[in-house]
Protein backbone atom coordinates (compact mmCIF):
# COMPACT_ATOMS: atom_id res chain seq x y z
CA UNK A 1 0.00 0.00 0.00
CA UNK A 2 1.36 3.51 -0.65
CA UNK A 3 1.88 5.91 1.84
CA UNK A 4 2.35 10.01 1.89
CA UNK A 5 3.11 11.72 5.17
CA UNK A 6 2.07 15.34 4.66
CA UNK A 7 4.01 18.27 7.13
CA UNK A 8 1.69 21.24 8.14
CA UNK A 9 4.05 24.09 8.78
CA UNK A 10 2.86 26.49 11.41
CA UNK A 11 -1.05 25.26 11.33
CA UNK A 12 -1.37 27.77 14.41
CA UNK A 13 -0.14 30.48 12.96
CA UNK A 14 -0.23 30.37 9.00
CA UNK A 15 -4.15 29.49 8.43
CA UNK A 16 -5.92 32.07 6.33
CA UNK A 17 -9.77 31.47 4.52
CA UNK A 18 -9.66 27.80 5.46
CA UNK A 19 -6.30 26.79 3.82
CA UNK A 20 -6.49 23.86 6.51
CA UNK A 21 -8.87 22.48 3.54
CA UNK A 22 -6.10 21.89 1.15
CA UNK A 23 -4.49 19.51 3.94
CA UNK A 24 -8.07 18.09 4.07
CA UNK A 25 -8.47 17.50 0.36
CA UNK A 26 -5.40 15.86 0.01
CA UNK A 27 -5.77 13.86 2.97
CA UNK A 28 -9.31 12.50 1.36
CA UNK A 29 -8.17 12.12 -2.28
CA UNK A 30 -5.54 9.90 -1.11
CA UNK A 31 -7.83 7.78 1.46
CA UNK A 32 -10.46 7.55 -1.18
CA UNK A 33 -8.03 5.61 -3.55
CA UNK A 34 -6.96 3.24 -0.12
CA UNK A 35 -3.47 5.77 -0.63
CA UNK A 36 -2.43 5.65 3.28
CA UNK A 37 -2.15 9.37 4.43
CA UNK A 38 -0.43 10.70 7.65
CA UNK A 39 -0.47 14.26 8.59
CA UNK A 40 2.01 15.74 10.88
CA UNK A 41 2.35 19.32 12.38
CA UNK A 42 5.53 20.84 12.72
CA UNK A 43 5.25 25.05 14.27
CA UNK A 44 7.33 27.18 16.66
CA UNK A 45 10.74 25.67 18.02
CA UNK A 46 9.63 21.98 16.59
CA UNK A 47 11.90 20.23 14.85
CA UNK A 48 11.33 20.18 10.91
CA UNK A 49 13.12 17.30 9.80
CA UNK A 50 11.96 17.37 6.09
CA UNK A 51 13.11 14.11 5.01
CA UNK A 52 10.23 12.00 7.37
CA UNK A 53 7.48 14.28 4.62
CA UNK A 54 6.39 13.74 1.19
CA UNK A 55 4.29 16.85 0.92
CA UNK A 56 5.22 20.08 3.27
CA UNK A 57 2.34 22.48 3.28
CA UNK A 58 2.30 26.27 4.43
CA UNK A 59 -0.92 28.46 4.85
CA UNK A 60 -1.13 32.71 4.70
CA UNK A 61 -1.09 34.66 7.56
CA UNK A 62 -0.75 37.93 8.60
CA UNK A 63 2.56 40.37 8.62
CA UNK A 64 2.91 39.62 12.50
CA UNK A 65 2.93 36.08 12.43
CA UNK A 66 5.01 36.11 9.29
CA UNK A 67 7.42 38.08 11.49
CA UNK A 68 6.99 35.52 14.30
CA UNK A 69 8.34 32.71 11.95
CA UNK A 70 11.21 34.42 10.80
CA UNK A 71 13.00 34.10 13.53
CA UNK A 72 12.10 30.63 13.94
CA UNK A 73 12.96 29.74 9.93
CA UNK A 74 16.34 31.46 10.93
CA UNK A 75 17.18 29.18 13.69
CA UNK A 76 17.34 26.30 11.42
CA UNK A 77 14.30 25.86 9.04
CA UNK A 78 15.23 27.89 6.31
CA UNK A 79 17.87 25.59 5.46
CA UNK A 80 15.97 22.48 5.67
CA UNK A 81 13.03 24.13 3.40
CA UNK A 82 15.35 25.32 0.30
CA UNK A 83 17.11 21.60 0.83
CA UNK A 84 13.45 20.16 0.72
CA UNK A 85 12.74 22.41 -2.26
CA UNK A 86 16.30 21.17 -4.20
CA UNK A 87 15.73 17.55 -3.88
CA UNK A 88 12.07 18.14 -4.93
CA UNK A 89 10.24 17.65 -2.20
CA UNK A 90 6.47 18.19 -3.23
CA UNK A 91 5.99 21.80 -1.21
CA UNK A 92 2.94 24.01 -1.40
CA UNK A 93 2.85 27.67 0.00
CA UNK A 94 -0.31 30.05 0.15
CA UNK A 95 -0.21 33.56 -0.27
CA UNK A 96 2.07 34.40 3.28
CA UNK A 97 3.72 30.79 3.01
CA UNK A 98 4.09 31.47 -0.73
CA UNK A 99 5.83 34.75 0.57
CA UNK A 100 8.01 33.06 2.87
CA UNK A 101 9.33 30.82 0.56
CA UNK A 102 11.01 34.27 -1.32
CA UNK A 103 13.66 35.97 -0.54
CA UNK A 104 12.18 38.83 1.63
CA UNK A 105 8.87 40.66 2.34
CA UNK A 106 9.33 44.66 2.92
CA UNK A 107 5.59 45.34 4.97
CA UNK A 108 4.24 48.62 4.96
CA UNK A 109 5.40 49.20 8.38
CA UNK A 110 9.09 49.01 6.46
CA UNK A 111 10.31 46.61 8.18
CA UNK A 112 11.70 44.09 6.14
CA UNK A 113 11.13 40.36 6.70
CA UNK A 114 13.50 37.53 5.67
CA UNK A 115 12.42 34.92 4.22
CA UNK A 116 13.44 31.16 3.15
CA UNK A 117 15.00 32.09 -0.22
CA UNK A 118 13.77 28.86 -1.69
CA UNK A 119 12.28 30.41 -4.59
CA UNK A 120 13.65 33.28 -6.41
CA UNK A 121 11.33 36.12 -5.88
CA UNK A 122 10.88 38.53 -3.54
CA UNK A 123 7.45 40.88 -2.45
CA UNK A 124 6.79 44.65 -1.35
CA UNK A 125 4.20 45.73 0.43
CA UNK A 126 1.50 48.23 -1.00
CA UNK A 127 -1.00 50.55 0.05
CA UNK A 128 -3.66 49.23 -1.68
CA UNK A 129 -4.97 45.38 -0.69
CA UNK A 130 -4.94 43.17 -3.63
CA UNK A 131 -8.44 41.25 -2.78
CA UNK A 132 -11.38 39.70 -4.34
CA UNK A 133 -11.61 36.27 -6.57
CA UNK A 134 -9.03 34.70 -8.69
CA UNK A 135 -8.78 33.19 -11.78
CA UNK A 136 -5.85 31.63 -13.28
CA UNK A 137 -4.72 29.28 -15.91
CA UNK A 138 -2.34 26.51 -15.88
CA UNK A 139 -1.06 25.06 -19.04
CA UNK A 140 -0.04 21.82 -17.38
CA UNK A 141 -3.19 21.11 -15.68
CA UNK A 142 -5.06 21.16 -19.48
CA UNK A 143 -6.33 18.11 -20.60
CA UNK A 144 -9.32 16.42 -22.66
CA UNK A 145 -11.73 16.91 -19.68
CA UNK A 146 -10.07 20.47 -17.87
CA UNK A 147 -9.33 23.93 -18.80
CA UNK A 148 -6.58 24.51 -16.84
CA UNK A 149 -8.40 27.28 -15.13
CA UNK A 150 -7.65 27.48 -11.29
CA UNK A 151 -9.93 29.24 -8.87
CA UNK A 152 -9.48 30.97 -5.47
CA UNK A 153 -9.82 34.06 -2.86
CA UNK A 154 -7.05 36.54 -2.32
CA UNK A 155 -6.44 38.97 0.05
CA UNK A 156 -2.82 40.19 0.25
CA UNK A 157 -1.22 44.03 0.65
CA UNK A 158 2.45 41.83 -0.72
CA UNK A 159 2.94 42.48 -4.51
CA UNK A 160 5.67 39.28 -5.36
CA UNK A 161 8.10 39.52 -8.40
CA UNK A 162 9.49 36.71 -9.79
CA UNK A 163 13.15 36.37 -10.59
CA UNK A 164 14.25 33.82 -13.24
CA UNK A 165 14.57 30.82 -11.03
CA UNK A 166 11.23 30.45 -11.18
CA UNK A 167 8.07 30.01 -13.56
CA UNK A 168 5.02 31.97 -12.96
CA UNK A 169 2.23 29.05 -11.78
CA UNK A 170 -0.21 30.26 -13.89
CA UNK A 171 -1.13 33.47 -15.82
CA UNK A 172 -4.08 35.49 -14.50
CA UNK A 173 -7.64 35.40 -15.99
CA UNK A 174 -9.44 37.99 -13.68
CA UNK A 175 -8.11 39.38 -10.07
CA UNK A 176 -4.63 40.65 -9.53
CA UNK A 177 -2.47 37.67 -8.87
CA UNK A 178 1.43 38.01 -7.90
CA UNK A 179 1.44 41.86 -8.00
CA UNK A 180 -1.56 43.20 -10.44
CA UNK A 181 1.20 44.46 -12.69
CA UNK A 182 2.46 41.56 -15.22
CA UNK A 183 -0.48 38.78 -15.15
CA UNK A 184 1.19 36.31 -13.48
CA UNK A 185 0.05 34.34 -10.46
CA UNK A 186 2.00 32.21 -8.20
CA UNK A 187 5.44 30.59 -8.66
CA UNK A 188 6.77 27.11 -9.76
CA UNK A 189 10.64 25.85 -8.42
CA UNK A 190 11.22 21.71 -9.20
CA UNK A 191 8.23 20.51 -7.33
CA UNK A 192 7.99 23.70 -5.25
CA UNK A 193 4.63 25.69 -5.98
CA UNK A 194 3.36 29.25 -4.60
CA UNK A 195 -0.06 30.64 -4.86
CA UNK A 196 -1.92 33.37 -3.45
CA UNK A 197 -4.92 31.70 -4.20
CA UNK A 198 -6.66 30.45 -0.42
CA UNK A 199 -10.08 29.70 -0.80
CA UNK A 200 -9.48 26.85 0.48
CA UNK A 201 -7.40 26.34 -3.16
CA UNK A 202 -7.42 22.64 -3.53
CA UNK A 203 -11.19 21.44 -2.94
CA UNK A 204 -12.26 23.42 -5.62
CA UNK A 205 -9.34 22.46 -7.70
CA UNK A 206 -9.12 18.81 -8.14
CA UNK A 207 -6.70 18.89 -10.79
CA UNK A 208 -4.42 20.36 -9.02
CA UNK A 209 -4.39 18.37 -5.96
CA UNK A 210 -3.87 15.19 -7.87
CA UNK A 211 -0.95 17.08 -9.54
CA UNK A 212 0.85 17.42 -6.36
CA UNK A 213 -0.28 14.43 -5.20
CA UNK A 214 1.14 12.67 -7.81
CA UNK A 215 4.36 14.29 -7.89
CA UNK A 216 4.67 13.07 -3.97
CA UNK A 217 3.64 9.45 -5.12
CA UNK A 218 6.27 9.64 -8.40
CA UNK A 219 8.87 10.66 -5.55
CA UNK A 220 8.82 8.07 -3.47
CA UNK A 221 7.59 5.08 -5.49
CA UNK A 222 9.49 5.52 -9.26
CA UNK A 223 7.61 2.49 -10.51
CA UNK A 224 3.83 4.79 -9.84
CA UNK A 225 1.97 4.27 -12.95
CA UNK A 226 -0.96 7.03 -12.00
CA UNK A 227 -3.80 7.40 -9.74
CA UNK A 228 -7.34 6.10 -10.58
CA UNK A 229 -9.42 8.53 -11.36
CA UNK A 230 -12.14 9.51 -8.71
CA UNK A 231 -16.00 10.79 -9.40
CA UNK A 232 -15.06 14.80 -9.58
CA UNK A 233 -18.53 15.85 -10.47
CA UNK A 234 -19.28 17.80 -7.52
CA UNK A 235 -16.10 19.48 -7.60
CA UNK A 236 -15.79 20.50 -10.63
CA UNK A 237 -19.72 21.60 -10.42
CA UNK A 238 -18.22 24.03 -7.80
CA UNK A 239 -15.46 25.04 -9.49
CA UNK A 240 -17.22 25.74 -13.14
CA UNK A 241 -19.82 27.62 -11.33
CA UNK A 242 -17.64 29.70 -8.94
CA UNK A 243 -15.67 30.53 -12.62
CA UNK A 244 -18.78 31.36 -14.26
CA UNK A 245 -19.78 33.92 -11.01
CA UNK A 246 -16.39 35.42 -11.22
CA UNK A 247 -15.90 36.01 -14.90
CA UNK A 248 -19.60 37.54 -15.24
CA UNK A 249 -18.59 40.25 -12.47
CA UNK A 250 -17.52 42.83 -14.37
CA UNK A 251 -15.96 45.09 -11.53
N1 LIG B 1 0.49 39.34 5.18
C1 LIG B 1 0.61 39.10 3.80
C2 LIG B 1 0.08 40.22 2.94
O1 LIG B 1 -0.78 40.96 3.34
C3 LIG B 1 -0.07 37.77 3.45
C4 LIG B 1 -1.56 37.80 3.64
C5 LIG B 1 -2.23 36.45 3.43
O2 LIG B 1 -1.65 35.39 3.66
N2 LIG B 1 -3.50 36.48 3.06
O3 LIG B 1 0.53 40.37 1.82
Amino acid sequence: MYKLTICHLYPDLMNLYGDRGNIITLSKRCEWRNIDVETVTVSLNEEFDYEKYDIIFIGGGQDFEQTIIQDDLMRGKRQRIIDAAEEGKVILGICGGFQLLGKYYKTQSGSEIECVGALDLWTCSSEARLTGNLVFECDFLKSQTTDGYVVGFENHSGKTYLGEGVKPLGKVIKGFGNNGDDGFEGAVYKNTYGTYAHGSLLPKNPALADHLITLALLNKYPEFQGLDPLDDKLENLARTSVIKRVLADKS
